[in-house]
């Protein structure tokens, strides 16, 4: 069996809330009430635990094979502080990441975490919420009387972990009371249910990342299904948050325009949508690096992520590392077909970019 293969199969019941298969925790971490609850529910759910001078470093990771330790590394939590508190940039679509978290359970073969965080894939969650939101606090003062967007799902999926942590409730709830701070963040998962209640004013926007039946299908392993994020994204939009769609990435697949026109069609008969949601896109096409090829390629062997230099434009980034986009012609059909289903579907709507 092959590590795709295995990871592929959805179960029909429902994605399940993640359990790791083993925890850490940095000593300090169970000085903190949130720390104390993870380590009393781990203890609960039978799962190992064991303690690591710090997050940064776990180096005694079971698994023989390199591809067997980051299978593991992908169901390994670590429960540590944020010494860092310089926020990152986190440009289209916030001024800020704000760190929460690090690493992700998902199985996307695309995803960038696969080359931003090299050889350390297990999925880190910091404790210190408190500090973590003083120094939001700062960032927002530091440039009034703009607004200062933060972003939550830069380095993680937050929803995906929040059943364990708590930490997305508190942030809505800390920038419910922010005249001049906003939240975002992006999902892959439908773990809402906690967030419903929460006092938000209007001030976080919750995104789900939906895609092509296609993509899904083939390089979103261990996420939740789609009927399942189109369940949730309803249930956001009955709670009266903003909300949005970031469909990404965009795969020029055979027969992509027939599945991204299901896919508005199944969006628009499914969530319904009041002006206070102000329904929001964001648009985001398939784009790898050399370096990210060659990681893929190590760790999904079997992908079917077309990945060929030949048919891509090379784009230079930032630092000099270039990324393979799709040629102008092919970008702009893509473009322009999905801006056209998503305004017959939702007139209302607003595209915030395609890059
Ligand atoms: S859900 Fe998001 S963060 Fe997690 S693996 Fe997939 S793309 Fe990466």
């Amino acid at each position: 069996m092959t590590p795709t293969s295995t990871l592929e199969r959805r179960p029909a019941a429902g994605t399940k809330p993640f359990r790791p298969d083993l925890v850490y925790f940095e000593p300090a971490a169970l000085d903190y009430a949130m720390g104390k609850r993870i380590h009393e529910w781990a203890q609960e759910q039978g799962i190992p635990i064991r303690m690591t001078s710090s997050h940064n470093r776990i180096t005694n990771l079971p698994g023989e094979s390199e591809l067997e330790k980051y299978k593991i590394a992908k169901r390994t939590l670590v429960v540590g502080i944020r010494k860092t508190l310089k926020f990152d940039t986190s440009k289209p679509s916030a001024e800020y990441a704000i760190p929460i978290g690090t690493g992700c359970m998902g199985h996307c073969h695309y995803c960038y975490l696969q080359t931003t965080l090299g050889a350390k894939p297990y999925v880190r969650i910091y404790v210190n919420i408190d500090e973590i939101l003083e120094a939001a606090q700062g960032y927002i003062a530091e440039r009034e009387p703009e607004i200062t967007r933060f972003e939550a799902a830069c380095t993680s999926d937050p929803v995906g972990l929040e059943p364990i942590t708590g930490s997305l409730k508190r942030l809505i709830e800390f920038m419910a009371d922010q005249p001049l701070g906003r939240l975002r963040f992006v999902t892959k998962y439908h773990h809402v249910d906690s967030l419903l209640d929460a006092r938000h004013n209007g001030h976080t926007r919750i995104r789900f990342s939906v895609n092509a039946d296609y993509v899904i299908r083939n390089f979103e392993p261990a996420t939740s299904r789609l009927e399942e994020r189109i369940e949730a994204a309803g249930k956001v939009a009955g709670a009266g948050y903003p909300l949005g769609f970031i469909i990404a990435p965009i795969i020029g697949f055979d027969g992509w325009e027939e599945g991204y026109s299901e896919l508005l069609r199944k969006l628009r008969e499914q969530v319904q949508v009041t002006p206070q949601n102000d329904l929001t896109f964001e648009l985001i096409q398939h784009r790898f690096t050399k370096t990210a090829k060659r990681v893929i390629e190590q760790r999904y062997p079997k992908t079917k992520l077309e990945m060929d230099e030949a048919k891509r434009k090379y784009k230079w980034g930032r630092y000099g590392i270039g990324k393979y986009v799709y040629p102008n012609e092919q970008a702009e059909a893509l473009r322009e077909f999905i801006t056209e289903q998503i305004f017959a579907h939702f007139p209302e709507a607003r595209i915030e970019y395609f890059t």
